[in-house]
């Protein structure tokens, strides 16, 4: 239990919230996605939500905390979907939503503090000198620049770019330690993964550069297949031309996009699969011909939708990646979903199959990116949820055909990964955090070393058993 008389009068004089019901409510994000983590983790919360406006603040939170042994859970805007800013052990939230400035804009790049949301510092690289960011989650209007690069893995942008894991993709991480004197870390190049993708559990980012783009009008294009292998085999051809400027191509199988895309539903055939593209305006002519040359039938594109037809239509980008999950759940609570990678260069025959064992049990939604120089797909197919136990047998289905499961039914960075620990990222933990009080729970490699990756057993921290 937190002593938190003695740490709320170390901080005093920084923005804190101890109301449980407000506390509670910033200690969840997308958990919910999941009925397996749904159950583990609905009674998390924190005990205090500490809200720095500075680096100097966040480096007396983190002394004060290291002093008191109190555990610090760092969070964007909660918009991770597997519990990753949850605070399994209690202690503190803290929040870095109100370190938002963007800092420095400059030819290819841009410096931002933490807590700097997506769009928002479009919209100031576009306005200084007409860049954008290279990528971006679907949660563009909402996530938080550490927390897309602390807990997401890449997105829309990322058929041209790759991912977050890319070298070149996240330019520099300012990082302050957990110790008795907080320290102030500067990590670029290859040293940038020590932090990235590992939830906060090994240091609190603080401020984040990140390389810019050309930024153009961005144009939505939706287009139909009469069948899903047609769909998926158009999404690879066309991530495969080199002429042609995009930003995302996900198809997705019917009935899908009819029954979950409700505000464009009327464009839309209930047995149509769809192709979400999202184009630059100069390469619109060349994305039509292709998609003549493919049979498709171009079913919405905003730029020649009339003012009547867009008026209340969300984004493209908010149709794809986790957001297509997202507007299923809301047509549909029982569903859930899973993360796959079909390997290059048997993307669409192993994507294929899995439509053929699975059915409308398990309907397709393919994102293509640039993986390691090639084009291939994720999936983040919907499942229509029964039991646990079926849950795991689909993955297991998966991972025997070939087609890696990044679990997103996991709070541990190892079960949502690779099945291993990063030795990388936690060598820096033993740097950056020697007591363990950041992000409790969520590096097994850290909690428990000998734990068995090739057992099947579940890990589960022992501090929210005892919670539980
Ligand atoms: C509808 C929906 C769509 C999504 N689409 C995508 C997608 O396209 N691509 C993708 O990659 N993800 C996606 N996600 C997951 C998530 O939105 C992104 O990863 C997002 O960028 C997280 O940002 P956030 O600010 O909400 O971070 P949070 O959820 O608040 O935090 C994420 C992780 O980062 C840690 N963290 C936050 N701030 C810091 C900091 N300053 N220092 C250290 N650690 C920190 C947290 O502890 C947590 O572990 C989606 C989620 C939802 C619900």
């Amino acid at each position: 239990m937190t002593d938190l008389t003695a740490l709320k009068a170390a901080l005093d004089g920084i923005e804190m919230e101890d109301n449980p019901r407000l506390v509670k409510q910033k200690s969840r994000d997308f958990f919910w996605y999941s009925p397996i983590l749904k159950e583990q983790l609905d009674h998390v919360s924190g005990e205090l939500l500490v809200t720095p406006r500075t680096e100097a603040e966040v480096i007396r939170v983190l002394k004060a905390c290291f002093e008191l042994g109190v555990p610090v859970t760092p969070r964007g805007s909660g918009t991770g979907n597997y519990g990753q800013a949850m605070p399994l052990s209690g202690g503190v939230v803290l929040s870095l939503s109100a370190m938002n400035a963007v800092k420095e804009i400059a030819p290819g790049r841009v410096l931002v503090e933490a807590g700097a949301l997506l769009s928002k510092i479009d919209i100031a690289t576009r306005a200084h000198s007409g860049q954008e960011l290279r990528l971006h989650p679907s949660t563009y209007k909402t996530s938080t620049a550490a927390g897309f690069v602390a807990g997401g893995s890449g997105g829309v942008g990322s058929i041209r770019w790759g991912g977050l894991r890319d070298l070149g993709n996240v330019l520099k991480l300012r990082i302050v330690t957990m110790e008795a004197e907080p320290q102030i870390i500067e990590l670029t190049g290859e040293e940038v993964q020590k932090a990235a993708h590992a939830y906060g559990t090994n240091g609190i980012i603080t401020e984040v550069e990140l390389p810019l783009t050309a930024a153009y009008d961005w144009q939505d294009v939706l287009i139909g297949f009469d069948n899903f292998e047609a769909a998926a085999r158009f999404g690879d051809a066309l991530g495969n031309q080199d002429g042609m400027l995009l930003k995302e191509i996900a198809p997705i199988a019917a009935p899908v996009p009819h029954d979950y895309f409700l505000k464009h539903q009327r464009f839309i055939r209930r047995d149509q699969s769809v192709v979400i593209v999202i184009v630059a305006p100069h390469s619109m002519d060349a994305l039509m011909a292709f998609t003549r040359r493919h049979k498709g039938e171009v079913l919405f594109r905003t730029d020649t939708a009339t003012a009547e037809e867009k008026r209340g239509l969300p984004p493209a980008y908010e149709l794809a990646w986790n957001h297509t999950t997202l507007l299923g759940l809301r047509v549909d609570p029982t569903i859930t979903y899973l993360q796959v990678l079909y390997p290059f260069p048997n993307q669409i025959e192993r994507a294929m199959k899995m439509v053929k064992i699975f059915g409308d049990e398990v309907p397709a939604h393919l994102e293509f990116v640039r993986f390691d120089g090639n084009i291939t797909c994720f999936g983040l197919p919907i499942v229509r949820y029964t039991t646990p136990g079926r849950l795991e047998e689909i993955i297991r289905i998966h991972e025997d055909n070939g087609c890696p499961i990044f679990n997103p039914h996991r709070y541990t960075l190892e079960e949502g990964g690779m099945k291993q620990t990063d030795e990388v990222q936690l060598a820096f933990k033993r740097q950056a955090d020697p007591k363990g009080l950041l992000n409790p729970g969520k590096m097994i490699g850290w909690e428990n070393p000998d734990f068995d990756f090739s057992s099947q057993t579940t890990y589960l921290f022992p501090g929210l058993k005892a919670a539980g």
